[in-house]
């Protein structure tokens, strides 16, 4: 608040205008004008205000900060911003996944965890969630899963009976669906929550070694869940709650933190490791391979601009440096194209131009124009090859890969000694819950099952369950009055 006098507002263009509270008019009464300028430009820009939401991921927040290497990890990565000490900017984005723009925080569902990190040698992006794992396994699902999700096209309503009949036909989303059932499926806050990479990626060393990786971003501030009623209770209360969450205690100057933690499997261990190590089903048990504590990432600057910053902030696995490559695994594979592909329409071509997503390394690429470009990389050729100093590729930068052989099929077989759907899913159930998060599980389970679902996809739903554990299913059946 100030007493000084306010100066005077512009239209757009940064004339100074009479009014902000009339239109211009032959009287007082009399007919608008058209050559009113401002008034057309106030309603014609008020008209162009919003850009799609997100398919997927549109409720969210987010906030500035840094990540902190702590432990030297050039033993298996070259990247520059993993080297001990570096201190990297970033952005970071959690979210709901199937909810639009203005759903509640905090309904039962996975939560995204999408962090940008400005590198000296560009951006490189992880779009985790707070699970580690994924409902199925190949893109070529991922529409059918997120519309199962989402509303009936006749009557705009969300639908049990979808959900409940896509996951009991796809045995491998159990494991995922067994997290998104426990106590974690409705988190307190995004601050009480870890954040996985999910996807396994490759890490390269200086010396050209190749290693198999996953990343954990352990919460500092300790794994805090909402009961199911609790969680219920607050989306009426507060729908925005994580998000007001979040903003007010950066404000506060509580900047909450992260450790990361690396999970790290050498390049030949994977061909025949129990699990298919590239299947986002599954996971590495910790006892595999230890999660190594690397660094911390913490959070400690608000958005200025919901809009500009959160809004627009354009994620991509596709952004990764040297150092770092993707894996056989087909779910990332698929979203390499399928996350610029949706930024491309949903901000526009030149997304990258944007303040929240540009590279603080400098842009030399032959891409040019396109809508609302305003920066070219100088006077330089827009062509290549050329014969006057136009950048050149260079081979040290070769795509990181790995070696495969095959025919060319549309299958999906395993030669992993464990990797069946429901076996880590029953692991989690019997090994890793307590009796009272047991408990709630099955509560949750039958909650949810018991609203609007036809006789065929509740008898599948329960197998599906018993397939998980035969306590489970039992204890669901019984739930649900059936025998
Ligand atoms: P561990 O006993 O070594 O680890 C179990 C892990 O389970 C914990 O460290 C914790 O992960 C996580 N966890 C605890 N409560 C829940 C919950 N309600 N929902 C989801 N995860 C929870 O066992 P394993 O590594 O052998 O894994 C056993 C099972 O634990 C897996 O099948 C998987 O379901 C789950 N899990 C495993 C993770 C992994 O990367 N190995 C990661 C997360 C879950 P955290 O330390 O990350 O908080």
């Amino acid at each position: 608040m100030s007493n000084a006098k306010p100066p005077v507002t512009t239209n757009d263009a940064g004339i100074p205008v009479a009014s902000d509270d009339h239109s211009l008019t032959v009287g007082r009464d009399g007919p608008i004008l058209l050559q009113d300028h401002y008034l057309l430009e106030k309603m014609a820009h008020f008209n162009r205000e919003r850009v799609p939401e997100r398919v997927v991921h549109a409720k969210g927040g987010g906030a500035h900060g840094y990540l902190e290497i702590f432990n030297d990890v050039s033993d298996w990565c070259k990247a520059d911003f993993l080297k001990k000490g570096t201190k990297t900017p970033l952005f970071a984005r959690f979210s709901t996944v199937a909810g639009e723009l203005g759903s509640a925080d905090t309904v039962r569902d996975p939560r995204g965890f999408a962090i940008k990190f400005y590198t000296n040698q560009g951006n490189y992006d992880l779009v985790g969630n707070n699970t580690p794992v994924f409902f199925i396994r190949d893109p070529s699902k991922f529409s059918d899963f997120i519309h199962s999700q989402k509303r009936r096209p006749d009557n705009n309503l969300r639908d049990n009976n979808m959900q409940w009949d896509f996951w009991s036909l796809r045995p491998e989303s159990a494991h995922q669906v067994s997290i998104l059932f426990s106590d974690r499926g409705t988190p307190k806050t995004w601050r009480n929550m870890n954040g996985y990479s999910s996807h396994t990626f490759m890490w390269i060393n200086a010396g050209g070694e190749r290693f198999w990786v996953k990343y954990h971003f352990k919460t500092d501030q300790g794994i805090e869940n909402f009961t199911d009623s609790q969680a219920k209770a607050m989306a009426a209360d507060d729908p925005d709650f994580h998000i007001r969450d979040l903003y007010q205690t950066i404000a506060r100057g509580e900047f909450p933190s992260w450790t990361l933690e690396m999970q790290i499997m050498p390049y030949e261990d994977a061909a025949d490791y129990r699990f298919n190590a590239f299947d986002l089903t599954k996971v590495w048990p910790h006892s595999d391979y230890p999660p190594i504590p690397i660094g911390r990432m913490v959070l400690d600057r608000n958005p200025q601009s919901y809009f500009a910053e959160v809004e627009q902030a354009s994620f991509e696995p596709s952004n990764l440096v040297p150092g770092i490559g993707p894996s056989p695994d087909k779910m990332l594979l698929g979203r390499l194209f399928s996350y610029p592909d949706t930024h491309r329409y949903r901000i526009g071509p030149n997304y990258l131009q944007l303040p929240i997503n540009q590279p603080r390394a400098e842009v030399r690429s032959y891409s040019k124009d396109g809508p609302m470009r305003y920066s070219q990389s100088g006077a330089q050729p827009v062509y290549a090859p050329n014969s006057y100093g136009g950048p050149q590729g260079d081979s040290s930068f070769m795509d990181p890969g790995w070696t495969t052989n095959g025919e060319m099929v549309r299958e999906a077989y395993s030669l992993h000694t464990e990797d069946d759907d429901f076996g880590q899913a029953g692991s989690l159930y019997r090994n890793v819950l307590t009796s009272g998060e047991r408990d709630n599980m099955v509560t949750n389970i039958v909650g949810h099952m018991s609203n609007g679902l036809d006789s065929t996809v509740m008898a599948r739903g329960i197998e599906y369950w018993r397939n998980v554990d035969l306590n489970l299913g039992a204890r669901v059946a019984k739930g649900l009055g059936s025998t």
